[in-house]
């Protein structure tokens, strides 16, 4: 039976990812970001091993050449066996991007950037870096200086590794995103934001949208903080809890939001894509103000269709043009 490139792909790092997890005794995600070095630097740097270990390693290895891959064979490949090692240890809120979600941000982000060649990007929660990726690999004709954070180590190594792989330029921060950023303002800011609140009460003080007792938002602070890091003009464009604007602090985030940016568009993810329909999600995009920017005559607000089906999502598309058409030009 033939198979296929990115099977290919995926039996090396999964076989080699489980050989390295039995011997250096580390999780199957920590074996997965250990192989996919050994793989980028077509060198085994885990010297602990025993001789006849590297050769099995390197002997698997030589199946592939990652250079006759496309980036997209090798991004999908490498997001299959993180879903493999993530299926029982990693916590829903930090759950990668899902492909189509990821397709249907890079869309609109080519949409609402047309006429330009190139542009700066934000992911502030990059995690995987499966959402940055599928976003530079769909938008390859323009230039994109893509830059992501993430608080978490492991994952953002594996963000690190997932762009080696895939020849992606992406400078990566490991640190608190509420924090300080080493990152000048962006042109773009796409985020599936951690949805939960922020234990750091002490560091929520400085944000406009800190809640008035007890912790903060998380993802509330996670808006105000990527508005604080877009160019004005610039748009963002967030994965949002659908009962985002329904808390206890929506009052206050509409303020905010009503007084920065212009909000462009909330469309509403089908809620089969979700396990329950009380984690279901929208894409809000927004742009942040600027003074010859004009506020659009109307939202675009639209339930999208499941986005397999390719009959109802060509509909979709040509609302979105239409919207462009009456909004945009
Ligand atoms: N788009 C990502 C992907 O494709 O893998 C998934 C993002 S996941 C839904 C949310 C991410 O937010 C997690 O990776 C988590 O570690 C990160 N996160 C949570 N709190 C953070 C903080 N205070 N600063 C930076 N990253 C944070």
């Amino acid at each position: 039976m033939k198979v296929s490139p990115m099977e290919t792909i995926f039996n090396v790092l999964n076989e080699t990812a489980i050989i390295l997890q039995e011997e250096l005794h580390c999780s199957y995600l920590e074996a997965l970001a250990e192989t996919g070095e050994n793989l980028f630097h077509e060198n085994i740097i885990q010297d602990e091993l025993s001789e006849l270990t590297q050769k099995r390693l390197m002997k698997k290895y030589e199946e592939i050449n990652l250079e006759s891959y496309s980036k997209e064979q090798i991004r999908k490949s490498y997001q299959l066996a993180i879903l493999k090692g993530m299926k029982d240890s990693v916590q829903s809120n930090h759950q990668m991007t899902p492909d189509s979600i990821g397709l249907f941000m890079s869309y609109l982000i080519n949409k609402f950037t047309e006429g330009k060649n190139t542009f700066s990007l934000l992911d502030p929660a990059i995690g995987t870096g499966n959402l940055v990726s599928t976003i530079l690999n769909h938008i390859e004709d323009k230039e994109i200086v893509s830059n992501g954070v993430d608080i978490d180590d492991l994952l953002i190594k594996l963000a690190f590794i997932g762009a080696n792989l895939q020849r992606q330029p992406i400078q990566l921060f490991n640190q608190d995103s509420l924090e300080n950023l080493f990152i000048d303002a962006v042109d773009v800011v796409v985020s599936d934001l951690p949805v939960g609140y922020y234990p750091n009460d002490n560091g929520a003080t400085k944000y406009a949208l800190k809640a008035d007792k007890g912790h903060s938002y998380a993802h509330h602070l996670f808006i105000e903080q990527s508005i604080n890091y877009t160019k004005p003009g610039g748009y963002l464009f967030f994965l949002i809890p659908n009962g985002l604007f329904e808390s206890e602090e929506a009052p206050k985030l509409h303020k905010y939001l009503s007084e920065q940016v212009i909000i462009q568009g909330v469309l509403q993810l089908p809620i089969s894509m979700f396990k329950h329909s009380n984690s279901a999600k929208s894409i809000l995009i927004l742009q942040k103000k600027k003074d010859e920017i004009k506020t659009p005559k109307q939202v675009l607000i639209a339930n999208l269709p499941t986005l397999s089906n390719q009959s109802a999502m060509e509909k979709m598309i040509d609302k979105i043009n239409h919207w462009f058409k009456e909004n945009k030009n």
